[in-house]
């Protein structure tokens, strides 16, 4: 049997990272067994539709490489996948379960439900329809629906009984029967609600694992009540823990700063937050951390994810991006830093593309290992791409290196400029610099700090930047110079 999995999202805005972590693990799943994944839209809650949503959350599948198998852009023989497009199916099914005595029309009015409602809420009991419609006799409901009365469907919920699934991350779990609300199934509006669609849809789209969630957990017995009224055989249920903030809060679906989109205009490589996520609810049973999506693939274990919600912090998520980051080879780093500049940041990318590529591959080089995200590329590398920029005596006068006054600033750089100019060898490595800086400045008697300060703050004109060393050594001995001399003439 071929194993089928599905995402159903709601499109109702952005992505949560919550919900690309359910994607992963049906992806997982289906890929470690030569599965199917596929994308299905529940947008019959016309009320909650965000335009462009549908749109959007496929270009961020596709970023982050989790393409499904199937689905509105890649159509199979299970479609259509949005809901609105399947009502005629829905209508049909619903039909077989009135005709069957496994539903029944209700006629109450929403202002007698919020009644129910409110008494139940008073006193404290769960909120639950009372079943009256489903004592009316067949003449009764068909004098109704013939006078044209308004109606709901709702499930006929067996009395005194006890509704039973296997979850693959919970294990059994048993709900006695009167404590399942009899949902409604089909709306005024002829809209089936999510229950129902997501039954009858998973059923003909021969979906065999359902991934999903936990906070679905206490729907699932209405709808493990509807397979069995339609005799179809059940898929196999597991529902994952939810992601937490730092602070217990639970991660908001509504939350902006935590959508995938966020995340890839802060410059997360997909690779970094998927291997991030993917630890979060799941226990790899090893130290190891780094994982290829390979690896994720063979060694994911639905058994291994556990039942307690998993924290989600965004400084992990950045000690996973910067190892990421680490870890490429400059020219494979530059040509991601590319593709995203190109998306966020297009002028920027213009701008250094005046610059010779060998020029930016250097600064690359020496600068991975202190980004934490794609996005400090732009705020590490500015000053490399634009002219000296005005001196800050605040800045670069440091009474700690013993540089009291700008006169002082004046003397180191002035050595520090002969040192450029005059020196024998090329400084072309990182060595050479640093030797001969080292042993000029001891002939000088002076401390290193003294002339290392300025420099470091005159080539960048940062509070913080790499070390006086790279920067000598990315601008080369002509640039030095000439930015030296620029800061020595503003003094
Ligand atoms: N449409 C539901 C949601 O928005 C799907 C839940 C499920 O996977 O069954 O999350």
């Amino acid at each position: 049997m071929t194993i089928v999995t599905r995402f159903a999202p709601s499109p109702t805005g952005f992505v949560h990272i919550g919900s690309l972590r359910t994607v992963l693990y049906n992806y997982l799943y289906t890929k470690q067994n030569d599965g199917k994944f596929m994308l299905r839209i529940e947008d019959t809650d016309r009320a909650r539709f965000v335009e462009g949503s549908v749109e959007n959350l496929q270009n961020v599948l596709a970023s982050v490489g989790l393409i499904p198998d199937e689905g509105p852009n890649n159509p199979g023989d299970k479609g259509p996948y949005f809901q609105s497009e399947r009502l005629d199916i829905y209508q049909t099914h619903i039909k077989t379960l009135l005709d069957d005595d496994k539903a029944y029309y209700c006629f109450c009015s929403s202002d007698r439900l919020t009644e129910l409602r409110e008494e139940q809420q008073s006193l404290w009991l769960p909120t639950k329809y009372d079943k009256k419609c489903r004592y009316l006799t067949p003449e009764e409901t068909q004098e109704k629906l013939d006078a044209g009365a308004q109606y709901t469907i709702r499930l006929k919920v067996p009395d005194n009984t006890e509704i039973t699934f296997e979850d693959a991350v919970r294990g059994k779990i048993t709900i006695p029967s009167k404590d399942v609300d009899e949902q409604v199934l089909m709306k005024t509006d002829g809209f089936p609600t999510y229950h129902f669609a997501v039954v009858v849809d998973d059923h003909l789209m021969w979906v065999t694992d359902i991934i999903r969630g936990d906070e679905w957990i206490p729907s699932t017995p209405k709808h493990v009540l509807l397979y069995s009224a339609f005799g179809w055989e059940m898929p196999k249920f597991s529902h994952v823990p939810p992601l937490l903030w730092e602070g217990w809060k639970k991660l908001s679906k509504r939350t902006g700063d935590v959508s995938v989109e966020s995340f890839l205009a802060k410059w997360f490589l997909p690779e970094a937050m998927l291997n991030y996520i993917s630890l979060l609810g799941w226990n790899p049973k090893t130290t190891q951390e780094i994982f290829s999506m390979s690896e994720l693939i063979e060694k994911f274990k639905l058994s291994d994810v556990h039942r307690a919600g998993a924290i989600f912090e965004e400084s992990r998520m950045e000690w996973f991006n910067s190892e990421y980051i680490k870890s490429y080879e400059t020219t494979t780093l530059w040509n991601k830093i590319k593709t995203y500049l190109g998306r966020y940041d297009n002028e920027y990318l213009e701008e250094i593309s005046n610059f010779p590529e060998e020029y930016i591959l250097k600064i690359l080089e020496e600068l991975k290992t202190r980004m934490k995200k794609l996005e400090d590329f732009k705020t590490l590398t500015q000053f490399f791409f634009t002219d000296v920029a005005d001196l800050d005596p605040e800045l670069i006068v440091n009474k700690k290196m013993k540089i009291e006054s700008l006169t002082d600033v004046k003397t180191s750089l002035t050595v520090a400029l002969e040192i450029l100019e005059n020196v024998e060898n090329k400084l072309e490595s990182i060595d050479e610099i640093k030797n001969t800086f080292i042993d000029e400045i001891k002939n000088r008697e002076m401390k290193n700090g003294q002339v290392l300060w300025p420099v470091r703050v005159a080539l960048s004109m940062q509070q913080f930047s790499p070390g006086w060393l790279e920067l000598i050594y990315i601008f080369g001995r002509e640039k030095s110079i000439q930015r030296i001399t620029k800061v020595l003439k503003q003094i």
